[in-house]
This record gives structure tokens, sequence and C-alpha cells, in this order.
């Protein structure tokens, strides 16, 4: 049995009270006592930190990770950032079932998961098992992609499935909450999952909410249509009985920003009737995903291979163009490439649709299609999406958890990836001052355990796991930025998890030694 004494900090206990100054004992892998230095032992058996001047709060949770297969890596963006803890299989991808169309879940999934062509397991069970037996750093909590369910049952086909295939997704549901998966999500903007009509989600969340666990999910539109998709879902949350938690709350589009707080009158509004519904949201007003995601989705059936047969059909090409333009919120200039590919078009990285059409002197839709078909579908984008009033607004309501809904790409990831945490507790809590800081840490903690159920997790209290992270408020910050994302915050002191010091700052900051 070994102990540690964390000493004299500020500690902030995860339900967003106000901090106090005193000590942590851990025991083990257990946090055993916390309170005012003075009530404290004094001779303990093991190592004390003084935290003169840091923070010390419970291990930061990222409750909308699409790290499924990174978590079992080993990867440090999120254990640089002070996190213990993520909730991956978001937005309808989980790297499981496999069921009979491994090659079909891999290409769904590979523009979100950032994987390669050997991946999969055959269940939740045989996930979490690999995750227990492999994830280095963060603890990590799966859910059930819808999209991959069924793409497992069915193939990457779009429409109503038959019956058969129905009882299949809600049998390989039920089995996955029964052997520890902590929820299902769903991505009605990624095909096939968009084309799943209204009874086939009603039973797979009348499912969820016979085993008590959390539905998410990724709405079908958060741009002209955003309100509408709000009530479906809470529609949805109300026939099957479920909880309900969307997914990066936002109004995305400059002619769709009046309809941010009317989004949030409606959570709210849903909430006080009874549905039990909160929201996440990330602390940037740009967004990132697949490019494909500008196409209506219903031109995705039969997956990559669908998809580019119809652009290779000059008719339906041009159909194509005119209901993506007539669908986007956006200008050309708010979408950049993030990821492709080829070396040939690495070129593209960095640059925004506007510039392109320039540089390759075709109208920007061409350039959108032409990129797809070079690069078989494998492109991803960076798209600014917010504004900075509706974004405050979002973060700062008492409903929201903070997340980083980060994923790796080949190229140039968003910077939330890497600098999320920081960026809230820092620039969003300490130096634009839109809440406190002990209501950021909330939004990272003890919200997020209570809402996906990790009874042990997200609070300095005797009896629960001992993860913590320790910080200096006063220098608290991210350094990813759009250009360079890929750099180490700054001032995240410790990061200990169940008992163990995983980081340290020495490790952190260390120049490289000049050979
Ligand atoms: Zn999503």
């Amino acid at each position: 049995m070994t102990h540690t004494l964390l000493y004299n900090g500020l500690l902030f206990d995860g339900s967003g009270k106000p901090p106090r100054l005193g000590s942590l004992v851990l025991r083990d892998d257990r946090i055993e006592a916390v309170g005012p230095t003075g009530a404290m032992p004094t001779t303990l058996d093991g190592p004390v930190i003084d935290c003169m001047g840091l923070a010390i709060a419970p291990g930061f949770i990222d409750a909308h990770s699409h790290s499924d297969l990174q978590v079992l890596d080993g990867r440090k963006e999120k254990l640089h950032q002070g996190v213990t803890a993520e909730v991956v299989g978001n937005c309808g991808f989980s790297p499981y079932p496999t069921g009979a169309h491994a090659g079909d879940l891999r290409e769904f999934a590979n523009g979100i998961l950032h994987g390669d062509e050997t991946w999969g397991w055959e269940s939740a069970a045989a996930y979490l098992a690999h995750l227990r037996a492999s994830s280095k750093f963060a603890s990590a909590y799966s859910l059930v992609g819808h999209g991959s369910l069924r793409v497992a049952v069915a193939g990457n086909r779009q429409g109503r499935l038959e019956l058969s295939a129905m009882d299949k997704m809600e049998q390989t549901l039920s089995d996955a909450l029964t052997d520890g998966a902590v929820g299902f999500s769903t991505g009605l903007m990624y095909a096939p999952g968009s084309s799943a009509p209204a009874d086939e989600l009603e039973r797979l969340c009348s499912v969820v909410a016979r085993h008590d666990r959390i539905y998410t999910t990724h709405m079908r539109d958060y741009g002209f249509h955003l309100l509408e998709a709000i009530d479906e879902q809470v529609d949805l949350a109300r026939r099957s009985g479920c909880r309900l938690q969307i997914s990066h709350l936002q109004a995305v589009g400059r002619a769709n920003w009046h309809r941010n707080q009317l989004a949030i009158e409606r959570v709210e509004a849903a909430r006080e009737s009874g549905v039990d519904i909160a929201f996440d949201c990330y602390p940037y007003v740009a967004g990132s995903t697949v490019l494909s995601q500008l196409l209506p989705q219903s031109a995705l059936d039969g997956g990559a291979a669908g998809l580019l047969a119809r652009l290779a059909d000059p008719l339906q090409r041009k159909r194509l163009a005119e209901e993506t333009i007539a669908g986007m919120a956006h200008e050309w200039t708010d979408i950049y490439i993030s990821a492709v590919r080829s070396e040939a078009n690495r070129i593209a990285v960095g640059r925004n649709l506007a510039e392109l059409s320039i540089a390759r002197g075709q109208e920007p839709i061409d350039v959108t299609f032409d990129l797809l078909i070079e690069e078989r579908c494998a492109v991803n984008m960076l798209e600014f999406n917010q504004s900075e009033a509706n974004l405050r607004a979002t973060l700062s309501h008492p409903l929201a958890i903070v997340i980083s809904d980060g994923f790796y790409v080949s190229g140039r990831p968003h910077p939330r990836l890497f600098g999320t945490f920081p960026e809230l507790l820092g620039s969003v809590a300490r130096d634009k001052q839109w809440m406190p800081m002990a209501e950021a840490i909330r939004k990272v903690t003890g919200f997020p355990a209570d809402r996906f159920g990790m009874k042990d997790r997200g609070y300095l209290s005797a009896g629960r796991v001992a993860d913590v992270t320790v910080f200096d408020p006063a220098q608290i910050r991210s350094r990813a930025t759009y250009e360079d994302p890929e750099q180490q915050p700054q001032g995240i002191r410790m990061v200990i998890r169940a008992g163990q010091v995983l980081f340290a700052e020495a490790e952190a900051e260390a120049p490289a030694p000049v050979a």
C-alpha cells in the first residue's frame, strides 16, 4: 500500500463549487482523503507533492472523442492536456461489430477513426477486452455506433432494412450494452446511418432505455434544419424513454447563426417537459469532418464506389452539384482541406476551396468533386462554422459538457485534438472569463462522469478512483493553432490515473539536448 500526498493546493472537486485550499491523499488507486491541509495526516509512507499555487482537479474526461483506435496505441495528445478518461464510439462510428462486412466497416469509418486496413472487433466485448489490456493512458468508455452496427448487419447500403436485420441490430446492441458499452451513438448526417427510418431508431433507442444507458446523437442537420433536427431527437427520446445527449450543438453557417439561441431554448424546453437531455460542444468556432459531408448523403449509397460512379456520370454529377450548392450554409472560403490520401494533392492541405478554385482554375464545386475522385473519397475538411457569440452562449450553458471531438488525420488535424482542455481553462475561463474556472472544470469532470455513468470518477472525494490533474491556473494555455496544431500545451504539471503518475511536467517542457 502506497500513499501520495498532494499538499496544499487549490482543490476543485468537480462539482462546480468554488475551490478551497487543501490537500489530497491518494492510497493505491483510490482517493483516501480530501480536505483542509491541517486535517491531513502528516506522516505518510509515500511521496509528498507540493502543490502551492497550483490547482488540483479530478482527471479530465473527454466525453466525445474519436480516438477509438489511438487509445490502444499510447498516443499522448490527450494525456498532455490532463485527460484521464475518454468516451469513444461517437457520431455512429465504433470499431465494432465487424459482422460479415469488415471491409465495408473500415471504409465507412476510416475518415473519422483514421485506421488502416486491418482493424475491427467482432463485438463490444472483444474491443473492450482489448482496451483493458492495451490502453496505457486514458481509461476508455465506448458507445456502440449506429453506422457501424448497420454496416455490420447489412453492408454499406441505404434505406429500410428487412425485419431480420433489424432484429439482429437490436440483439447486437443489447449484447454490447450488457457487455459494458456505456451507450449508443448515431451519426445521422453520415451515410448509411442517415437513411435509417424512424422506427429503426426508435427500436434501438428503446434498447438503450431498457439498459438505462445514454443515447448520443450527431443529428441530421445543424444548419437550415437545426431546430427540426432537435425536435426529431427529443421526440425519439420521449417515445423510447432514453437519456439524450446532443453532440456538438451549434448553428452551422452564417445564414443560421440566429438559430443558435432558438436551439438552446428548444433543449431547455425539452428538459423542462421531462426529457433527460443535455449536450456537448468543443471550444472552437471551426469544426472538422470528412469532405463528403458537403454532399447529399444519398449520393454515398454503396459507399465510396457508389459515390465515384455517380460523379463519373455527367448528368448525375450536374444534379449533385446543384443539390450540394443548394444545401450549403458556408462560403467556400470557410472550408479548408485538412487531409488527403495522395502525395500529389498534399499541396491542398491548409487551403480553402475558394483558394483552390483559383489555383486549379475550376469552380469550387468541381474542386470538391475532383478531390473526392482523385483521393477515392479520403479527404477531410476543417470548416469555420460558428460565431464567437454563439460559441460563448453554448459553452457557458449549464447543460453543456465540453469535449474535444478530436480525431487524427494524415494532414493537418484540428487543434482541438491537442488543445481543447487547456483552451477551455486558459483562454475561455481565465482570459475571456466566459465562466468561472470551477464551472469549466465541472464541464470536463463531474458532469460528464454523471452523464455517462462513471460512478467512481469525476470528483475529488474519498473512495473515488485516484484520477487527478494538477495544473498552474495562471499558466495553463493551449499552443495548438489551426496553422500549427501539433503543439503540446503549457501549464499542465502532473497527470495521475488510478494512482499512477503518467505525466509530470519535467517530461513536458524539457528542451531537446543539443547534439
Ligand atoms: Zn459528430
